[in-house]
């Protein structure tokens, strides 16, 4: 009926597509599938990555890709861009780092951080809505998995960070990004990959290989992919335990990939890439803290060239470990440097700004609409 068909031209487009998902060869792609001349690619990715337009309504462009984002982008038709709903912006009491709560097209939550110290600004996101992994002293473990973001919902994180740093400090650039968010990053290896892709790309973000972290539980697959593939991101894994058992109390996936699994794969990586890798220790009191753990984890890593990470832990509502003291801190990190290893301790950022990935979302709760 003539009428149902005036009806349908204001539903949305069957598929719709992100133009922030594709990597700069992908956006290429699109526009020889859509008929427009590949070349135009470089003018809408400096739109999209470069200037990071909320739409592309008011750019203007060359005729031919004018017509086809006229056509073709915008809610209702076939492309839209990822510009997620800022929910929630808290601030730690030094204004350094900012924690942002962001609701996806399909009413997911997830969480970013946009980090200042020392003149350098990082921005930490998210890779998957919720988490299969578990891990008991984590606020994003206790709520269970959701979903996977796609790339453009990572890359759109980023662009969100960077305005943000744009406004409350002109001129100073995003230097350096971790993946340190809710999710685990090698669960979603495609969509991540592709997602750096962008965002490392010299003609958009920018943001160098080496400035870019990715921190697994310990994947196995996936770190020997990372290898296998020589990508050139920093690696770092969550520890935690330096025997099996120690480990799976509070890393479950320590059961799936136990320890001398996930070091011989350590080994391997470091062997074919040449690289550091980061390891990181939350220290808990009275679980994972003894001089007799710190002289396992030493002997653990023998050969693997390794930079350990320790981490003050963060309170979360279901979790009652408590945070080790300082003084048993100092000579955890004091036994592995005497073994050779550089170890340091991470700043605890905003822990008024409930830094710990997840906890803004379980405390707001994650069906708050606003
Ligand atoms: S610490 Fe990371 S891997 Fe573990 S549950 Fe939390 S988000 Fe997932």
């Amino acid at each position: 009926m003539p009428g149902d068909a005036a009806l349908h031209c204001h539903v949305s487009h069957p598929i719709q597509r992100s133009l922030h998902d594709p990597d700069f060869a992908g956006l290429q792609r699109i526009l020889e599938a859509e008929g427009v001349n590949p070349s135009h690619a470089r003018a809408l990715w400096g739109a999209l990555h470069r200037e990071g337009a909320l739409d592309l309504a008011s750019r203007s462009f060359l005729p031919p890709l004018q017509r086809w984002v006229e056509r073709s982008v915008g809610e209702g038709k076939a492309f839209f861009l990822d510009a997620p709903e800022v929910i929630e912006e808290i601030r730690s009491d030094d204004e350094l780092t900012r924690k942002f709560l962001l609701r996806l097209r399909d009413g997911q939550t997830i969480e970013t951080v946009l980090m200042g110290y020392a003149g350098r600004h990082t921005v930490c996101v998210s890779t998957q809505a919720g988490c299969a992994m578990g891990c008991v002293f984590c606020a994003t473990g206790q709520m269970g998995f959701v979903r996977h973001l796609r790339p453009g919902e990572i890359v759109a994180q980023v662009l969100h960070a960077r305005r943000v740093l744009q406004t409350v400090a002109p001129g100073r650039r995003l230097r350096n990004l971790v993946l340190m968010g809710m999710g685990e990053p090698l669960h979603n290896y495609e969509s991540v990959m592709q997602a750096l892709s962008s965002i490392s790309n010299p003609g958009g973000i920018s943001i160098g290989p080496a400035r870019i972290a990715i921190s697994t539980v310990g994947v196995i697959p996936g770190i020997l992919r990372l290898a296998e593939e020589r990508q050139p991101y920093k690696l770092a894994v969550s520890l935690h335990g330096s025997t099996d058992e120690e480990r799976s109390a509070l890393v479950p996936v320590g059961e799936r990939w136990p320890l001398p699994d996930l070091i011989e794969a350590c080994r391997q990586y470091g062997k074919i890439t040449e690289k550091r890798i980061f390891f990181e220790w939350t220290l808990i009191d009275g679980k994972n803290d003894s001089p007799e753990t710190a002289a396992r984890l030493a002997k653990l890593l023998t050969n693997i060239n390794a930079h350990i990470n320790l981490i003050p832990l963060n309170p979360t509502g279901g979790y009652t470990g408590e945070e080790s003291d300082a003084g048993t801190g100092r000579q955890f990190q004091h036994i592995l440097q005497a073994s050779g290893f550089p170890c340091t301790f991470r700043q605890r950022r905003g822990i008024d700004v409930a830094a710990g990935c997840g906890m803004l979302k379980a405390e707001r709760g994650t069906k708050r609409q606003v």
